[in-house]
């Protein structure tokens, strides 16, 4: 049988041997009654990777980002961010579809925007204004392609934000792809943050959930808001006890990702036809442009045993991973040749 790689996402990782013995004998209770000890000590050790009073397990990234914002933003208020943010795009328009928060996104380079961009866009008090809540920032930057905020860069939108006495957020999806690429420690990006969302089902190789970690007083309010849009979870320890192993067992390999990944862009940049600078893959993430129609180029792909997603009318992302090994890269780089190469020409026709 063909044997597939899957360079679609971080998520794609499936539980190893080790983390199934450890969620068969994980100690549960029922959490919303605050009684499951694993979900517990999941929150308390979150928490103090990120330097955090407290944290709050949700089931999704997607659930933590939107915890987050309804905890620091009421309705109508704005969220200040890049428009190439997880918030913006692949969220289903939650902020203000169900939340009435208004994200007001501004172009940013390689995922960031400027501290001048940032105060340009905070608005003055007028009754007629939406009232500037929020600034939120993604760390790594997955639209950008895998991009890393440095300390100072932080810094210094940390400044402007506390000039207007404005909320800071981050949605830490991938802080553990940033800690590792920066040689820091998770709090060190955190710091600065009232609350900041992780995943575990990303690099870390965990089959389910997020975080949101902050203030105690921000947490408790969090855990009202999660049990509102349904996020409560009983018997959740199956789940989180899988999140501890992931921690302890799955960051600091983070960098071996980050080698494949510089790996797979310098193979793709030698091949014709392809656009891609590897010295600027900065973690596991690899954005790459074609002058062939994508969608035809990922079928293509597909057919040999690789899988590949759009990312744009030309472009297309490759993610390393906790199951993707030196061989594997290697054999992308081939597949990705091939499917630009033959075959193509006999299947010409447009997207
Ligand atoms: C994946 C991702 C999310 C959402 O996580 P889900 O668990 O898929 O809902 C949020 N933010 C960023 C930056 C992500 O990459």
């Amino acid at each position: 049988m063909l044997k597939v790689i899957d360079l679609r996402s971080d998520t794609v990782t499936r539980p190893s041997e080790a983390m199934r013995r450890i969620i068969a004998s994980a100690e549960v209770g029922d959490d919303v009654f605050g009684d499951d000890p694993t979900v517990k000590h999941l929150e308390q050790k979150v928490s103090e990777i990120l330097g955090k009073e407290s944290a709050l397990f949700v089931p999704s990234g997607t659930m933590a980002n939107q915890v987050a914002l309804r905890t620091l933003c009421e309705a109508g208020d704005e969220v200040i961010c890049e428009r190439k943010m997880h918030i913006v795009n692949y969220e289903v328009a939650s902020a203000s579809a169900l939340l009435g928060i208004m994200l007001s996104p501004y172009d940013g380079k390689r995922g960031r925007l400027s501290p001048e961009q940032v105060r340009l866009a905070v608005r003055p008090y007028n009754i007629h204004h939406p009232h500037t809540r929020l600034v939120a920032l993604e760390n790594t930057h997955n639209g950008a392609g895998g991009t890393v905020l440095d300390l100072d860069y932080i810094a210094s939108i940390e400044k402007v934000v506390k000039e207007n006495s404005l909320y800071f957020y981050l949605d830490g999806a991938r802080i553990w792809n940033a800690a590792v690429a920066l040689e820091v420690e998770p709090k060190d990006i955190a710091r600065p943050f009232n609350l900041v969302s992780v995943c575990f089902s990303k690099g870390l190789g965990a089959p389910v959930g997020s975080a949101v970690c902050g203030d105690r007083m921000f947490i408790d309010k969090a855990r009202r808001v999660r049990q509102m849009m349904g996020g409560g979870m009983r018997q959740v320890g199956i789940i989180a006890s899988a999140a501890l192993y992931a921690l302890k067992n799955n960051f600091e390999r983070l960098k071996e990702d980050h080698v494949r990944a510089k790996k797979l862009a310098c193979g793709l940049e030698a091949i014709d036809g392809v656009s891609i600078k590897a010295d600027e893959v900065e973690t596991n993430i690899v954005i790459f442009k074609i002058d062939v129609p994508v969608t035809r180029f990922v079928q293509n792909a597909r057919k040999m045993g690789l899988l590949l997603v759009p990312f744009g009318p030309d472009l297309v992302r490759a993610v390393t991973h906790l199951d993707i090994s030196d061989d594997d890269v290697s054999t992308a780089v081939e597949i990705i040749g091939k499917a630009l190469s033959d075959g193509w020409k006999k299947t010409s026709d447009s997207r």
